[in-house]
């Protein structure tokens, strides 16, 4: 005879009630996603940030006062800036680093001559090129009136800094350059704009700003569509700008089940075919003699233990499948046809394994 429902041990009742999944079109998603607080989630990787000034151990050194290996002129020749004294100087020519990059966060330490010459864009003018074509503007902006979208740390030609932090002519600047690459379809569609974030001297002078394509004097060119990596590059714009202490850190892009928004949105949730579906829709029970239904109703499915609530479930996979909120793992398994005939519910190490029974 079939158990009334209030006698089933109040752990599994919990965990069956829970059940639920969603079924939407769109990625596959091969493996879990992290709920709140889980302590099976992996732990960021550890980097030591170094001293003050030092790069980060999982940095690559562009630049560190002694050679110019990592660089070469646009015509892939050796740069002829001059090093010494711990910076190097701009001189015959801009330079670009030998490997390409794409996203990434950039340090870049800089300065403009201590003897104040020229004025406006006149006046201590470089840049830091991105994928060598996304200018932040390096000028001698301390008391310096120009336009504003040309001064330091502006994205040039299209976005003026927020606030103007440069320090006085001669002392030594940073620029931590937070940047993402624009994106591009194989016919060459714009995806995605790039997007910069800048601190300049600490200071928040360029926040997740997407140009409107390559930077350029008197003109805003639009988009066109390029390799994921590039080199950076460092004008030379003829006045001497002294440079130290460069480097690099790659940025990759987030696992999309780190989206804590994929389950209850399902935009990353797995289309199922319609055989499998009809082999999940349909009644488990088990050695306690409930019965747990799925189903599924406009593209969404549902679970319940029988004559309880339904909840909405998501696909996990095409055999896993997860309530939005709560770490419980349904898992539906397959005989040696390969036709499923059972499911088993996890919740932490409690597994609660139901046969197909219809
Ligand atoms: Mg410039």
């Amino acid at each position: 005879m079939r158990k009334n429902i209030a006698s089933i041990g109040l752990r599994s009742l919990t965990v069956l009630i829970i059940i639920g999944i969603a079924l939407m079109s769109g990625d596959a998603l091969a493996g879990p996603p992290w709920r709140i607080h889980s302590m099976d989630r992996p732990e960021a990787p550890v980097v030591d940030p170094g001293d003050a000034g030092r790069p980060p151990s999982d940095a690559i050194v562009l630049f560190d006062g002694t050679d110019l290996a990592q660089w070469e002129r646009g015509d892939g020749e050796a740069p002829r800036w001059k090093v010494e004294n711990g910076h190097m100087e701009t001189g015959g020519g801009g330079i670009r680093t030998k490997r390409a990059f794409g996203d990434c966060q950039l340090h870049v330490e800089w300065a403009a001559p201590a003897r104040v010459r020229g004025r406006g864009q006149g006046r201590g003018n470089s840049g830091v090129l991105l994928m060598d074509r996304y200018e932040v503007q390096i000028l001698d902006s301390y008391q310096n009136r120009t336009y504003a979208d040309g001064h330091a740390a502006a994205i040039y030609g299209q976005y003026p800094p927020l606030v103007n932090a440069s320090r006085p002519p001669g002392e030594w600047q940073s620029y931590d350059i937070i940047f993402h690459g624009p994106r591009f379809t194989g016919d060459g569609t714009l995806v995605r704009p790039a997007r910069f974030t800048v601190l300049h001297n600490g200071v928040l002078v360029q926040d997740n700003a997407e140009p409107t394509g390559t930077t350029s004097w008197m003109r805003r060119p639009p988009y066109r569509a390029h390799p994921e990596r590039a080199p950076i590059s460092l004008q030379d714009h003829g006045n001497p700008i002294r440079f130290r202490n460069i480097w690099i850190r790659e940025l990759s892009e987030r696992d999309p089940r780190e989206d804590p928004r994929m389950l209850p949105t399902g935009r990353h949730a797995v289309a199922l075919t319609p055989q499998m579906l009809d082999q999940i829709v349909g009644r488990y029970s088990g050695e306690e003699e409930f019965t747990v239904v799925i189903t599924c109703e406009d593209g969404k499915m549902f679970a319940n233990v029988e004559d309880q609530p339904k909840r909405e479930i998501f696909a996990l996979s095409e055999t896993e499948f997860s309530p939005a909120d709560v770490g419980l793992r349904i898992e539906f398994r397959k005989n040696d046809e390969g036709i499923v005939d059972g499911l088993v519910c996890s919740l932490g190490t409690e597994e609660t394994p139901l046969k197909k029974v219809r």
